[in-house]
């Protein structure tokens, strides 16, 4: 009878018959199998262990426990049970390549984020997050690395997973009235707009690296607009002490020359400063549109703000290159800016010009219905750049300001309906509840390793009290009260494919598809909800923007269960609940079906409308207030196009043009992926091929051609 097992590493354990017991019902879950007749298969496995020597290996204890399933007639299960020891091996051996990963790493990083540069510093990152990688998975539970490791779902960031959250919605207002600390001295209120403007680049620097995600100004123009009248005052002032009679008009020109001055230096600054661990510019957001104020000066104001931003963006770099950050969201809300007869309709004119030429700004209707009760209530909502989005709130104010999400897990729903098959709709479901409970699992263990963190690790949004529930902490106050204000979000990749292995149809091609994939997304939902409430947490249904994902999950589950037309033929998934890219489908179906999954999505997500040319400023105001006036469900969108610039003079190429009419034949190209802007080349492996598919939805010609 076995008494003692020698492990792997050659230590020895005394037997304990619990373990297998473990292992298997581990192998049941997996598959969601149940043991027929269970005592007679432990009577076997015991009845072999019993006729063995004192001293096994682990790979002997295997065997006899896989012979004995096999015999019991429990084929799969001893498939899942052979598999998870196989994956187990693997990662041993993967770990023992973590050294080579890390030669490799050294040489050239590689693109699983389209805005990492390839300097010394993201080089050194990375490799940090490969070994921190390494070690959570090593630290977590089996069962969860092994989700992870085989694609079941994803855990965002493993490599911060303990050591910081994700994003943050900057509380700059009270930030700029109250002044801040980064940690070399004061920063007190500004008195003029260029230091306001200095420093809310720099509350987004630092801000940016106590977490892994992006930073978002909430209410960029309205926070600004005190500053206005102060330069305002300044100038003044001038006359003033040379005992001269204050000419006004001059003031004014003077105060909209420095405006425009210090919004110009921002965006120089957000697309310069690689303050984002060295190797990247910030991950920054503005959330502009909506001008507000204490009074009506002011508020006139902010609509400066809003107007000059906007144009420094359009102007672009200093050879009239396109800008990659910040990620703009203009507001539009009607009777302030959608209509024509609007006070502010020129600044969604103006938003809609930049958008033609440069991508951005993206758009944000306040009159969605998941937006309209917010505004009611004083509430502006706005939007990470990369779609997530915080509003409602289990434990407190329900705002986006000074909240952010704290961690993300996708689930993989092409996976599971290949495990269930097709048309096995019900299978489909109890795996899909299944991988909640799991997604909900990972999430509160990522709670539990977090919230060990103190105040200190997260020395300026937590130490300054930019998160909310941050208010009275000190240094060595754990950060758990934080963790109950911002969002546990978990995602899905790949519906489209998902349901085309269900029904053989995704949701843009058949009217029962889309009532399943509602059916699907609202599943999610509704769980999110319930785990709210369980565990007092914002869990939230987010429509994850994935990047190196979208490539990663294909991979695995080809090499798993073989080419799938029309599911895994494709060397990515589509994003979460989007249409497919290279389906061809007019602007307003697919506007349609994407709104009634929005509302949805309560954690964020984004739709968008693709075109083969650069568009008109017209052409774009149309489509955006078209789409927002017809769909009360959809709050959020951007309008994609392939730009390409001339490097020496900045002229404006079309898709097919390889040489600038200067003679110039180093042409950059821009496009967009996930929610932020990237240049072409730093495209990973799976959203190369995504992009390449996309067509328009104008005329369904190809929109990426040159890059093929
Ligand atoms: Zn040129």
């Amino acid at each position: 009878m076995v008494k003692r097992v020698i492990k792997r590493d050659g230590k020895i354990e005394s037997f304990e018959i619990k373990k297998i017991v473990n292992a298997i019902d581990k192998a049941c879950n997996d598959g969601l199998f149940i043991i027929h007749d269970e005592d007679l298969l432990y009577d076997m496995i015991r009845m072999n262990l019993f006729n063995s020597s004192e001293e096994m290996t682990v790979e002997d204890i295997h065997d006899i426990v896989i012979k004995c399933l096999i015999e019991h007639g429990e084929n799969e299960i001893a498939d899942n049970y052979s598999n998870y020891r196989k994956d187990r091996n693997k990662i041993r051996e993967k770990k023992s390549n973590i050294m080579k990963t890390i030669i490799e790493l050294g040489k050239e990083t590689d693109r699983d984020n389209g805005n990492v540069g390839n300097n010394f510093s993201a080089k050194l990152l990375r490799i940090a997050s490969e070994a921190n990688k390494w070690a959570m998975l090593a630290e977590m539970d089996k069962e969860m690395a092994k989700h992870h490791e085989n694609g079941d779902y994803h855990i965002h960031d493993l490599d911060s997973f303990n050591l910081t959250v994700n994003c943050l919605h900057v509380p700059m207002e009270k930030l700029l009235k109250e002044g801040f600390n980064t940690g070399y001295g004061t920063l007190n209120s500004p008195k003029r707009i260029e230091s306001a403007a200095m420093l809310s680049c720099i509350m987004l620097q630092s801000a940016q690296n106590d977490q892994f995600g992006g930073v978002a100004l909430p209410d960029f123009d309205i926070a600004l607009a005190p500053y206005v009248e102060l330069t305002r005052e300044e100038e003044r002032k001038f006359f003033i002490d040379a005992g001269l009679e204050v000419n006004e008009e001059y003031v004014e020109k003077r105060t909209l020359y420095r405006i425009d001055q210090a919004m110009q230096s921002i965006i120089c600054n957000l697309n310069t400063m690689h303050s984002r661990a060295g190797s990247q510019v910030p991950f920054s957001s503005l959330n502009i549109g909506i001008p507000r104020g204490r009074n009506d000066q002011e508020e006139k104001d902010s609509a400066l703000i809003c107007e000059s931003i906007i144009k420094a963006y359009m102007n672009g770099m200093g050879k009239n290159e396109a800008c990659i950050f910040p990620n703009i969201i203009f507001r539009t809300k009607e009777g302030i800016n959608l209509n024509p007869e609007d006070e502010y309709y020129y600044l969604f004119e103006l938003a809609c010009k930049s958008a033609a030429k440069r991508m951005n700004p993206t758009f944000c209707s306040l009159d969605a219905d998941i937006n309209l009760p917010f505004y009611e209530n004083g509430v502006l909502i706005d939007i990470m750049g990369c779609r997530t989005r915080v509003a409602d709130n289990i434990n407190g104010e329900a705002t986006p300001i000074g909240r952010g999400n704290i961690a993300p897990v996708t689930m993989n729903l092409v996976r599971m309906a290949i495990k269930a098959g097709r048309g096995n709709i019900n299978k489909f479901f109890e795996i899909l509840d299944y991988m909640l409970v799991e997604s909900e699992k990972n999430l509160l263990y990522r709670y539990d390793v977090l919230k060990k963190l103190k105040v200190s690790d997260l020395p300026f949004n937590a130490g300054q009290h930019l998160m909310v529930g941050s208010e009275g902490l000190d240094n060595n106050d754990n950060i758990e009260p934080l963790l109950k204000q911002g969002s546990w979000a978990i995602g899905f990749l790949g519906l489209a494919e998902c349901l085309t292995m269900l029904t053989g149809k995704h949701h843009g091609e058949s009217k029962e598809s889309l009532e399943l994939g509602l059916k699907i997304v609202k599943r999610i939902r509704e769980y999110c909800d319930g785990a709210k409430v369980r565990n007092q947490l914002n869990f939230s249904c987010y429509a994850t923007p994935s990047e190196g994902l979208s490539g990663r999950f294909p991979v695995i589950d080809r090499a798993k269960y073989g080419v799938i037309e029309g599911v895994t033929d494709k060397d990515y998934y589509t994003n979460s609940c989007h249409i497919p890219v290279g389906y061809n489908i007019s602007m307003k179906e697919k506007m349609e079906i994407e709104a009634m999954f929005q509302p949805l999505c309560n954690g964020g997500h984004i739709a968008y409308i693709e075109l083969d040319t650069y568009p008109t400023g017209k052409q774009i105001e149309t489509i955006v207030s078209k789409t927002f006036k017809h769909n009360k469900g959809l709050d959020y969108m951007a309008v994609n196009f392939h730009i390409k610039y001339c490097k020496k003079c900045g002229e404006y190429l079309e898709d097919h043009e390889e040489v600038c009419k200067c003679g110039c034949e180093d042409i950059q190209g821009i496009s967009r992926i996930t929610g932020y802007l990237a240049l072409d080349e730093r495209f990973g492996k799976g959203k190369k091929a995504e992009r390449k598919d996309r067509i328009s939805h104008e005329n369904g010609n190809r929109v990426y051609k040159s890059l093929d």
